[in-house]
């Protein structure tokens, strides 16, 4: 067997204890004498596995009890849809919308389908998303029905490090890329939502902690559409992504074993800190984000000259060092230290920047 250092952005790089896990279960789950896939969802084997699953949630997030805890698909860009859908009770109301990247854009384009009142209380766009707008230079949004937030820009690398103050609004944040790595106050949230296939598990999934007061304030939504239904069924409306729930159940676990979210924010911030202080020492490389803002999950960085990006692909990929190709929106290289990225991978890559940048600098 050869695994390689997987820095996808995601689908990403999931705990090698919980691909062998799974694999030694996949055939008899626990003496049921068949594989999670091939159970019924309604099963007490399966009924289990979910119920563990949102008991983790609940436990390594501190989720208040007046919050429900949701299996949902559709993914985060479901969420976009569902976010506006469920919170406004008509199109005139405003909506208040964060703007930091691909990500936000994409949430308001959706949200304008709901709403004629869409309003962007700040962005970073002209300086290419590269720093997190402070909350002191925002617009007032105190009449909005709530206010959503992006908590990490996979694409463009940068990160709250803050909690946005959002009065009586609901604070909306989507943390697909950031969720469990680092704690969160859950009670300062209307909604978090998060797809699974970063920090959680396997593409399929999306979480959703939504507080109760937010459930039932349209009535007649899609089934599929409607937090409350979606709440009152446990996430059993129709047909979970079962296997996607169990694979989750599994990671929540290994974050457990790992210190929980405080265990998991020591080594974000070990290596993001490794190889931030190796682009920012070698004057090969560089930084597009403002330093305030920058991401322990998604670390981009350029090279000196552009030209020689495909061969730091290449011979990267001969060191297993894989998927490092930025996004074309910034350009050069782009590393994602998501929970599952050992230290070793990161002091991997770091070492090989040095040698690459000696042989070509
Ligand atoms: N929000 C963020 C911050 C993301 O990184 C992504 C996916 N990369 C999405 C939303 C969209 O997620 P999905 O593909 O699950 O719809």
């Amino acid at each position: 067997m050869s695994r390689v250092y997987n820095f996808s952005a995601g689908p990403a790089v999931l705990p090698l204890s919980v691909l062998e896990q799974a694999q030694a279960e996949m055939l008899d789950y626990q003496g049921t004498g068949m594989s999670v896939m091939e159970m019924s969802h309604r099963s007490a084997a399966y009924m289990a596995i979910i119920a563990e699953a949102e008991a983790l949630v609940r436990e390594l997030m501190g989720v208040p009890t007046n919050y429900k805890v949701l299996f949902q698909q559709g993914g985060a860009t479901g969420q976009f849809t569902m976010v506006p859908m469920n919170l406004l009770t008509d199109r005139s109301q405003k909506a208040a919308y964060v703007h930091t990247g691909s990500w936000s854009k994409k949430a308001m384009s959706e949200a304008k389908k709901q709403c004629d009142n869409v309003v962007m209380v700040a962005s970073s766009e002209a300086s290419n998303f590269n720093y997190i707008p402070d909350q002191g230079d925002w617009q007032p949004f105190a009449d909005a029905a709530y206010l959503h937030v992006t908590n990490n820009n996979t694409i463009f690398g940068t990160e709250y490090h803050w909690t946005p103050e959002s009065g009586d609004v609901p604070l909306v944040g989507d943390m697909s890329s950031n969720i469990l790595s680092r704690p969160v106050d859950v009670s300062k949230y209307g909604i978090i939502y998060a797809g699974a296939q970063k920090n959680l598990g396997p593409s399929g999934v999306t979480l959703v902690i939504v507080r109760e007061d937010l459930l039932g304030r349209r009535s007649n939504l899609p089934v599929m559409l409607d937090y409350k239904v979606q709440a009152e069924s446990e996430s059993m409306h129709n047909t979970p992504p079962t296997y996607a729930i169990y694979i989750l159940g599994l990671v929540l676990k290994w974050v457990k074993a790992q210190g929980g979210v405080a265990g998991m924010e020591a080594q974000n911030i070990a290596k993001a800190a490794l190889l931030y202080k190796a682009i920012d020492e070698m004057a090969f490389y560089s930084c597009p984000t403002q330093v305030e803002s920058r991401s322990r999950m998604n670390v981009p960085f350029i090279l000196s000259d552009d030209r020689l990006n495909e061969s730091f692909l290449s011979e990267a990929k001969k060191a297993d060092l894989v998927t490092l190709k930025g996004h074309r929106s910034v350009g050069g290289m782009r590393a994602s230290l998501y929970n599952a990225m050992p230290l070793a991978g990161v002091e991997a890559l770091v070492a090989f920047m040095g040698d690459f940048a000696k042989r070509h600098g």
